[in-house]
């Protein structure tokens, strides 16, 4: 949880956001290659189309696109949450092209129009998957944290009458996950693990959430992974994934995948038939 300039960040993010844009354009790619149209992302076979924001914090620029090549049924693009030449990624939400929106951003600013135009894509079924220091994404929206149910305090403050200290947090620590609910479409299949991550603490969890990966360390809060259900809206919270040593885990990787699968809704179908075959 280093904040960082945006400016340097953002001159080298938006060369590399818009090569990985001109590619997924279509320049490069043999036609069945392109990304699919609007059209067709409803069906069973087209690829889950996910815009990366990043911007405000620092990251392993090599590995963390390579965590997503990895999904053969994901195709992504990175861009900075503020980038001045181009529209902002929220501004119309008539004609948004992506599946799930992956929050890897620190401290960025919305507008009142654009952080309506977020929750409006929401409630039209965009899904949101928000990561790691993604916790502080927009922090100065007001409707931030009860869209993930959590407050991080970057700074000592009053939050909803009660004084909240300076979160903490720390490096490469050593922790051991427990899966909390092991029925839910995201950890299905995951057991308990060990990592090693930077743990987050004397952050506030609100009510509402539904925990599906906890921790039980001093330096941590005890909340690690949660969905946040709000009428139609698909809201993950995963506060790991510092860097390669936690993003390189498979336990990781499967919330990784599964998050983004479930924030687009492709595993309902699932879901439905493994409960139709519960019956008696
Ligand atoms: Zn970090």
């Amino acid at each position: 949880m280093r904040p960082r300039k945006i400016q340097p960040a953002w001159r080298v993010l938006a060369i590399a956001g818009a090569a990985a844009f001109a590619i997924l354009a279509g320049e490069a790619l043999a036609d069945d290659e392109k990304p699919a149209t609007a059209s067709s992302v409803t069906t069973q076979q087209s690829k889950i189309r996910v815009a990366i924001i990043v911007g405000g914090h620092g990251y392993d620029q090599k590995p963390f696109p390579a965590m997503f090549e990895a999904m053969k049924d994901v195709e992504f693009v990175i861009r900075t949450a503020q980038e001045p030449d181009k529209p902002h990624l929220f501004d119309d939400p008539n004609n948004f092209p992506y599946d799930v929106i992956f929050l890897y951003n620190m401290s960025n600013k919305l507008t009142a129009a654009q952080g309506e135009n977020f929750l409006k894509l929401l409630d039209k079924g965009v899904g949101l998957f928000v990561c790691h220091h993604a916790i502080t994404g927009f922090q100065d929206w007001p409707d931030w944290p009860d869209l993930i149910g959590a407050r991080y305090f970057l700074k000592e403050e009053m939050f909803r009458g009660e004084r909240g200290i300076r979160s903490i947090w720390k490096d490469d620590v050593d922790l051991k996950m427990h899966v909390e609910d092991a029925n839910h479409p995201i950890t299905r299949g995951l057991k308990d693990y060990e990592t090693c991550d930077e743990t987050y603490g004397k952050w506030r969890f609100l009510p509402g959430n539904v925990l599906l990966v906890s921790t039980e360390h001093e330096l941590s809060n005890k909340q690690i992974a949660w969905v946040r259900p709000q009428g139609n809206r698909r809201v993950f919270v995963l506060q790991a994934g510092h860097g390669p040593l936690a993003w390189n885990n498979p336990a990781f990787r499967h919330l990784l995948s599964q998050g983004i699968r479930w924030a687009a809704r492709r595993l309902d179908g699932k879901d439905k038939e493994k409960k139709e075959h519960a019956q008696p």
